[in-house]
């Protein structure tokens, strides 16, 4: 916790603030340790803080919480952390612009009428964006657990079988292999609906010939992953045939160029070109990935609206798409660790064309 306070406060001096005051769940985990849903943290320019939480949490927050001073009380988190930014007459309190509900941003001006509230904009998501290697593992055994529990339930995939047996049967083996939750909505679409990027399972059996989608993920450690395999019932038409030919193409392409120092634009478009190439442009519609971690899109943003490099030991998917609207569709999705010299693949499923 103390090197990822300690990045955090290097910003403090460029964002003008004295102290921040951590609302949001994930980030009052990364920077205190504590994974329950109610507290909120206010960490002091020098790198010293607060974690103020209620009864309920008072035995976990013994447990977790490092390098913090714990406060237990009835009153709202918020509004006691505000009040002690008060009364240590922090005059410039960071809050996080992209968290805080205008509510808790009234109540917060009553508590502490004299600081002057500073808007920061996802400060802490930037610092997350950079996993430490204790991070990844986590990550790395998320991304285990849902390799194990896709092939546990590829034999279950036959035509008739409804999207929604399939969900739920990746999520219960997800669960059962240690995962702490789904990570997300488990999406599989099949047929035509696997021409919707986020077609989450619904009551549509499948049939002859269907694409089907499969993007899941799940929890452990309080850390996500996420995947993405398109398998065929069947035979695939010639077209979707090909369409997943490029997709893979793009896919392994991205996997092979992508590493530290890249900006989130370059890699994108060496999937995109290939994509381009094959004539299906226009229906690639989403970049090419995204961070993933406490949450399971974050930083970096791997797609033409990043135009900084990125880091080594980020952790990002890659996942690019052909989707046809009326014909189906096909994701291949990765996840990896962006390294100095190429990316670490933390997810092992094949990418082979399989047909069930
Ligand atoms: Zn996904
Ligand atoms: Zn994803």
């Amino acid at each position: 916790m103390k090197e990822r306070v300690s990045r955090l406060i290097s910003s403090f001096g460029e964002l003008g603030i004295d102290a921040l005051l951590v609302t949001k769940p994930q980030n009052v985990r990364y920077v205190t340790g504590f994974s329950g849903s109610t507290g909120a943290c206010l960490v002091r320019k020098d790198g010293s803080g607060v974690f103020v939480t209620d009864p309920r949490y008072d035995v976990q927050a013994a447990e977790e919480v490092e390098g913090f001073q714990v406060v237990v009380t009835r009153d709202p988190a918020l509004k006691e952390a505000g009040k002690r930014a008060a009364d240590e007459g922090i005059g410039s309190l960071g809050i996080e612009g992209a968290h805080m509900t205008v509510l808790a941003r009234k109540e917060l001006a009553e508590v502490a009428p004299d600081a002057r509230m500073v808007e920061t904009d996802r400060v802490i998501e930037h610092v997350r964006s950079i996993k430490e290697e204790s991070e990844i593992d986590l990550i790395r055994q998320a991304a285990s657990i849902a390799d194990a529990a896709l092939e546990a339930v590829l034999p279950v995939i036959a035509e008739g079988v409804a999207e929604l047996d399939i969900a739920i049967e990746l999520e219960y083996q997800m669960r059962k292999l240690g995962g702490e939750k789904v990570g997300f909505d488990t999406i599989v679409a099949s047929g035509p609906r696997a021409a919707m990027a986020h077609g989450v399972a619904g009551r549509r059996r499948l049939q002859p010939g269907d694409p089907v989608v499969m993007d899941f993920g799940c929890f452990y450690g309080g850390y996500t992953s996420d995947m993405t395999r398109t398998v065929f019932v069947g035979t695939p038409s010639p077209e979707m045939r090909r369409v997943y030919e490029v997709v893979l193409r793009a896919q392994t392409a991205a996997c092979e160029t992508l590493k530290a120092g890249m900006t989130g634009k370059e890699a994108d478009a060496v999937a995109r070109s290939i994509i381009e190439e094959a004539g299906y442009g226009d229906r690639f519609g989403h970049g090419l990935g995204h961070g993933v971690g406490l949450e399971v899109h974050e930083y970096p943003l791997v797609s033409s609206r990043n135009e900084r490099p990125m880091h080594a030991s980020s952790v990002v998917s890659v996942e690019p798409g052909i989707y046809l609207p009326g014909l189906g569709g096909v994701r291949i999705e990765d996840l990896v660790v962006i390294r100095p010299g190429g990316i670490e693949n933390l997810t092992s499923s094949s990418k082979e064309l399989i047909c069930l």
